[in-house]
């Protein structure tokens, strides 16, 4: 069980009232230890490790029937991004309506991707900046986007038409000028891929997304936004007032989303307080049990809720995500 009282009140009187029937969470890490050498572990305060060392789609349909009572709930989802796991490995047990992602690297070969995509059935893929960093033997701040993905790969999807998930490198992370501009290029020159960044674009706190130029993606119907690991609701009123809803859509990062913590900003920064002993990027762990947390995926949906334009609800929460993450031909 991971819901507790609190959790249930929360739902029960701010929640389930304004929800609609069915969410979409665009952004979902689903894995099993078969995915990662038998020697594997995961570091021993990693949040990976919270539910096992392993989150399979069958832990997230009991953790969302808890969670979410009422909703009918699908997904988009990948592997966790880690050097060790299995790129030809992809979620297993995905139903009608979920939408599953391969993970892949610029080692990978574009034809060699695209048959796992086919074998999968996947609407898209998953790179991370660690993958790149490891293929072109750079330090992660020595990442770009642009080494993300090989034109090769880019090619292939742009005539399958799938989507990207792309967490974008970088310290700058959205108000970085050379981000901003390898971001637009991509969706200038890629127009059938649906490029989603993810964290919208990891702007935690106010400074970063004043500075992040969204206006500029507007013109790009194939930019897109998720909201993951989002709870902050200056970032998410700005987002709204500057970039079109029809193009948002809710993303939780679970199973990170489903620990008890809630994004701060502080100071022009931001960090994670954390109601359990995992880390979180950068985390501040609540020790002394001074207050009483909830989960980071109900301060997410209290976050996008307060602040998504009135009748937008259920696109931002499911309807968007049904154009973005779709199948070749579907
Ligand atoms: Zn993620």
């Amino acid at each position: 069980m991971l819901t507790n009282d609190n959790d249930r009140r929360i739902y029960e009187e701010e929640l389930s009232p304004r929800l609609p029937q069915k969410l979409f969470d665009a952004h979902v890490h689903i894995w099993s230890k078969a995915d990662y050498p038998a020697d594997f572990r995961f570091p021993d305060k990693n949040c990976a490790n919270r539910f096992g060392g392993e989150f399979t789609l069958s832990m997230w349909r009991d953790i969302m029937a808890e969670l979410l009572p009422q909703q009918e709930c699908h997904l988009n989802c990948f592997g966790m991004p880690n050097n060790a796991a299995d790129r030809s490995k992809t979620p297993d047990g995905a139903l009608p309506g979920d939408s599953i992602n391969v993970l892949i690297s610029p080692a990978d070969a574009a034809e060699l991707v695209e048959e796992r995509i086919d074998r999968a059935g996947a609407v898209g893929v998953k790179p991370y900046w660690n993958y790149a960093a490891a293929f072109y033997g750079k330090t992660s701040n020595e990442v770009e986007i642009n080494d993300m993905l090989t034109p090769q790969q880019l090619a292939m999807l742009d005539r399958k038409g799938l989507a990207v998930t792309l967490h974008i490198p970088r310290s700058g992370r959205f108000a970085d000028k050379v981000n901003q501009r390898q971001m637009l290029e991509l969706c200038e020159k890629y127009p059938n891929v649906r490029f989603v960044f993810a964290h919208i674009g990891r702007a935690y706190f106010m400074k970063n997304i004043y500075q992040s130029n969204i206006d500029d993606f507007v013109k790009y119907p194939n930019a897109y936004f998720d909201t993951a690991m989002l709870n902050h609701e200056g970032v998410l009123k700005y987002t709204f007032d500057h970039f079109p809803a029809e193009r948002i859509v809710f993303g939780s990062d679970a199973p990170i989303a489903f620990l008890r913590g809630k994004s701060v900003e502080i100071n022009d920064q931001y960090a994670y307080l954390m109601g359990e002993d995992y880390a979180v990027g950068t985390s501040i762990v609540d020790t002394k049990n001074a207050v009483n947390f909830t989960t980071f995926f109900y301060e997410q949906l209290r976050a996008i809720l307060n602040t998504t334009p009135k009748g937008h609800v259920s696109d931002v929460l499911f309807n968007n995500a049904q154009r973005v993450f779709r199948k070749l031909g579907a």
